[in-house]
């Protein structure tokens, strides 16, 4: 055992060397000094070597335990089978740990049955290796020979070199656990390698096993080892650069290591109010330059530009001559920075002005108001065209914004090319016209520069090809500013950026959403206007500040939860603007011009660059300048201070309690709830308490809030009895009961609201009432929900009379249709007739739906041929029965679907109600799938033809797929399929079906590709 150990020693030590090398080898170039490199050298050996020996003598000698224990239960096997089955065991600890990450976070946890996923994919793994050690076993003892077995040892070596090599290039930056996990296949196959070379040399053999060379060697590279652990953040660089992606294994080995690793504990600091501007008390007003009250607005991002491929930011290929020729007459600000390198957090923060990836991280709700909602209560009409593929990550956190569109009256989100959508803007800004031009404000969203690029004017390499996308984008923008320009009769206010940047390999990586180097982060701004004084504006600006300014040029008042600036107060005294922050999964950024700093305050790791002097940010600072390191550091956390706290840190803890609790820092729940049963307390103070805590909604102040219900103060009571209601406790019930008839108006809307989530029609009167008396907006609406989702038919009347109103509409109509009283039926068909807001139109065709009333068939039927706008009109006929019914042919997936090439038909919980469709889905197994489908005659005999409409997704990857659909002996019809639900539409011509069963063959380009198909759905035209 002594001896194996020892070998384990050796061979591990020998294996984290090796790694060590390549891991240098990798990153030596770029760091700047020769001492700098020395010392990562130093580093990297001495933490992979040390581990690797330590690593190497447990394995070894648990893996020959364990073989022996399998050799004396089953003493009849050959000895090498239970040292295989003991490397796998040892190794399966890891495989399920690989296959549990494999189905955690992002888009992997919402795989159906993601719950069977993780066990199955952990049992193939180590089925896997089971099988794996034992061919490898058998070639060990085929290779007798020392010719043989060094021709085996060169073979494992050189294939672990490869790895290592695949390791450091795929997608470096992400998926760390994958990472990992090949930092260990590495580590095996390497160690295994030597293990051969050295058994094939006699000398070799016993020298190895000497069990005194074994300890020596294990204590002395322990002692190195815990010297370079002391030393880690001693060398800034070093440090740094030892987490960098190409140093995939010493940062896998860090990873792990995280949380045992030394923290920073900055130490407590007086709070520092963050140096905002307040737009009420600045002289804005008299300096800014224009001022263009009721201008329309035209709000245009384009996905991944960064700014330094334009030629007015200093790109010298000719990318964006109209841009440039645009900007030469805006203000340009020279240095803009994302809040996020990523589309989700990136354009949610513009549109709400908020630091949604720290204020989420907080626990605080993401703001209701946006730069669309404070226009549309203005009076502006609102209109968004953007593709929901900006919601892949982040979406189960930004989903209130995937929802509701950012407050957007008519959004759009086809896919489209840049020249089309850039035609599609310019009709709705026709339709506005039409209407009396009202002040209007669009948010156009281009996405070809996203990768796949696929436009070659410049060349093939990624690069060409990118820069070929920004030229398309070019044209089409500015045909777009030219045209609204030309078309509109009043002023245009035109904001031109981007929601990130995007890296080649900058720093190592590609794509984006990874880091916070300025090719990731820094965007063009540019901003246009009638009257406005060209001017190119040097310091750090946010995407955080485009709402405030946009607001400040027409002179509409900013929403109170907007965070950012209105920039009109800094043009003409930039050293006075505040710095700008940014952050990606565990790094926060600030940029002081003409400092930057990235901070990961996990490891206490901090890379300070000085912009002006090195743009591409190669030179780290942070070691040799210490003040300046400090004063940024302090920045951040100023900064993350300045989100968690209001502006006045209060003296009493139990203020303090309710302001984190009012920003939602869940931190604070201990404090409200010792705070709402404190009898000796202020009562006004333990409202509040009861009042927040009902919105943070989180279990561990159940108790207290029961507890709290026989308060001595009957008003603490009643908040304790609607925060229990809130979070659909029933505990409150029968005082809530009382509470609904008070005769506080704000008390009795909040308890029939707290009362009609227990489902309880108790609730109907006072929330009737509640339409009328409700203290806010919120409380109203939910107001228009529940009495929605009660189902009581007093309600229809009150709701009726709501109608005029058009901001709650789509929430009132919505209700009508849940109520399914036959009386909402012609109040709906008048809706259509006059309203025209789509988002209306289309919430009122839910509903018809939604009322199952057999009139809805024949009225949905035509609007769903003609108008695709109408998202839901589909929807509805199916829940009307319009299949079984024969009005129109087609099949609607669900459990019972049985068709070739069709699998794992899921049905989705009524959690996506608002989804009715979506909630039965298939998924194809393979490129070719055939479906049978009855058509009915009414289908068949149709004079104008039919309409075929097909719901489906791409599960497995981002990229479009193309499906040829292909009906009966009819050509061919392309559609394309992307990771968003997406509902595509062809025409087939009179006379081209026949009858009774017709096969429709699917055809998947890529051929790998699968997808989910919702529904096919063949209308009569
Ligand atoms: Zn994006």
């Amino acid at each position: 055992m002594s001896s194996a150990a020892s070998r384990g020693v050796l061979l591990g030590a020998c294996a984290g060397l090796l790694l060590g090398l390549n891991d240098f080898g990798a990153m030596w170039l770029w760091l700047d000094m020769a001492s700098d490199r020395w010392v990562l050298l130093n580093r990297v050996l001495g933490l992979l070597v040390p581990i690797g020996a330590l690593v190497g003598a447990v394995s070894a000698v648990a893996v020959l335990a364990v073989a022996h224990v399998l050799a004396r239960i089953a003493p009849a096997r050959a000895a090498s089978y239970a040292l295989a089955d003991a490397v796998t065991l040892w190794l399966s600890p890891a495989l399920v740990m690989l296959a549990w990450a494999l189905f955690s976070g992002g888009s992997a946890s919402r795989v159906a049955g993601v719950a069977l996923w993780k066990p199955a994919t952990a049992a193939l793994l180590i089925a896997c290796a089971w099988v794996g050690t034992h061919l490898l076993g058998l070639v060990i003892r085929a290779c007798e020979s020392a010719r043989r077995a060094r021709i085996l040892a060169a073979m494992l070596l050189v294939s672990a070199q490869l790895l290592i090599k695949l390791n450091q290039w795929v997608l470096p930056n992400l998926y760390d656990y994958l990472h990992g996990a090949l930092a260990l296949a590495c580590f095996a196959l390497l160690s295994v390698g030597l293990g051969v070379l050295a058994s094939s040399a006699q000398r070799l053999r016993h020298a190895t096993a000497s069990p005194a060379l074994g300890a020596a060697l294990l204590l002395l590279s322990s002692l190195w080892g815990a010297h370079h652990v002391r030393a880690l953040s001693s060398n800034q660089n070093v440090a740094v650069a030892m987490l960098d992606a190409r140093a995939c294994h010493t940062r896998a080995l860090m990873l792990i290591a995280t949380p045992w690793l030394p923290r920073e504990h900055p130490p407590a600091r007086p709070h520092r109010p963050s140096p905002r501007v307040d737009p009420s008390q600045s002289s804005i007003a008299r300096i800014a330059p224009t001022h263009s009250a009721g201008a329309h607005v035209l709000l245009i991002t384009i996905d991944a530009l960064r700014a330094d491929h334009l030629g007015t930011y200093g790109y010298k290929r000719p990318t964006s001559p109209k841009l440039d020729a645009l900007a030469a007459e805006s203000l340009v600000f020279e240095r803009a920075y994302a809040q996020a390198p990523h589309s989700s957090y990136s354009l949610s923060s513009l549109m709400t002005s908020e630091y949604l990836h720290e204020t989420l991280d907080l626990g605080a709700p993401p703001p209701n108001a946006t730069l669309a909602t404070t226009l549309a209560a203005a009076g502006y009409h609102t209109a968004a065209f953007y593709t929901l593929g900006i919601f892949h990550t982040a979406a189960e956190r930004l989903g209130l914004y995937e929802k509701t569109a950012f407050g957007f009256a008519l959004h759009d989100h086809q896919d489209r090319e840049p020249e089309a959508l850039t035609d599609r803007v310019l009709s709705e800004i026709d339709r506005a016209l039409a209407q009396g031009e009202p002040n209007t404000l669009i948010w156009a969203h281009y996405f070809n520069v996203h990768e796949p690029y696929r436009a070659t004017t410049f060349g093939t390499t990624d690069i060409d090809r990118y820069d070929s996308e920004i030229a398309r984008a070019d044209a089409a923008v500015e045909r777009l500013v030219r045209e609204a320009k030309r078309r509109f009769k009043r002023d245009v206010i035109t904001i031109i950026t981007a929601d990130h940047g995007e890296e080649f390999r900058e720093h190592g990586g590609v794509y984006h959403g990874s880091t916070l180097y300025e090719e990731q982060v820094r965007v063009p701004l540019i901003i246009h206007g009638t009257g406005m004084t060209p001017q190119r504006f040097a310091a750090p600006v946010e995407l955080l500040d485009v709402a405030p300014t946009v607001l400040g040029f027409v002179d509409v008042g900013r929403a109170a939860s907007m965070r950012g600036d209105d920039l009109r107060g800094f043009l003409e005294r930039p050293s006075a603007a505040p710095p700008a922050f940014s952050a990606v999964i565990h790094k926060r950024m600030v940029v002081k011009w003409p400092h930057k700093l990235i901070a990961d305050l996990r490891f206490g790791l901090f890379e300070l660059y000085a912009l002006d002097q090195d743009p591409t940010e190669r030179r780290n600072l942070a070691s040799k300048d210490p003040a300046l390191l400090s004063t940024l550091r302090d920045e951040v956390y100023g900064w993350l201070d300045s989100l968690a706290l209001d502006d006045n840190p209060p003296d009493d803890p139990r203020v303090l309690a309710i302001d984190q609790g009012r920003l939602g820092d869940r931190r604070a729940v201990p404090s409200l709830v010792a705070l709402i049963q404190d009898e000796s307390a202020d009562t006004a103070m333990r409202r509040e308490a009861g009042a927040i805590l009902g919105k943070l909604a989180d279990p561990k102040s159940t108790e207290g809030l029961l507890a709290a219900l026989s308060a001595k103060q009957p008003l603490v009571a009643a908040e304790a009895a609607i925060a229990l209601g809130r979070m659909h406790h029933t505990g409150g019930r029968d005082l809530l009961r009382n509470l609904v008839l008070s005769e506080d108006p704000d008390i009795r809307s909040r308890a029939a609201v707290s009362l009609g989530r227990l489902r309880d029609v108790a609730a109907v009167p006072a929330l009737i009432d509640a339409l009328w008396i409700a203290p806010n907006d919120y409380e109203r609406e939910e107001a228009i929900r529940w009495l929605g989702r009660l189902r009581d038919p007093r309600a229809i009347e009150p709701l009726i009379s709501l109608l005029p109103e058009s901001r709650t509409r789509h929430l009132v109509v919505i209700a009508l249709g849940a109520i399914g009283d036959p009386r909402g039926f012609d109040t709906l068909r008048d809706v259509l007739q006059w309203e025209d807001h789509a988002n209306v139109r289309d919430s009122t065709v839910r509903a018809l739906g939604m009322l199952k009333d057999p009139r809805g068939l024949s009225l949905l039927l035509p609007l769903a041929v003609s108008d695709p706008t109408l998202k839901h009109a589909t929807e509805s006929l199916v829940r009307l029965g319009a299949i079984e019914q024969g009005a129109i042919g087609g099949i609607d997936f669900d459990k019972r679907t049985r068709a070739p090439g069709v699998t794992r038909c899921t049905e989705f919980s009524d959690r996506h109600d608002w989804d009715y469709l979506h909630r039965t889905v298939c998924e194809t197994s393979r490129a070719q799938v055939t479906l049978h489908m009855s058509l009915p005659s009414t289908v068949v005999q149709s004079a104008g033809g039919s309409v075929w409409v097909m719901a489906m997704r791409r599960v497995d990857g981002q990229e479009p797929a193309t499906v040829s659909v292909q009906i009966g002996q009819q050509p061919a019809q392309q559609v394309p399929v992307d990771s968003a639900w997406t509902e595509a539409r062809w025409n087939v011509d009179a006379g081209s079906l026949s009858e009774g069963r017709t096969r429709v063959q699917l055809n998947v380009m890529p051929e790998s590709a699968r997808l989910a198909l919702d529904h096919v759905l063949v209308l009569p035209r």
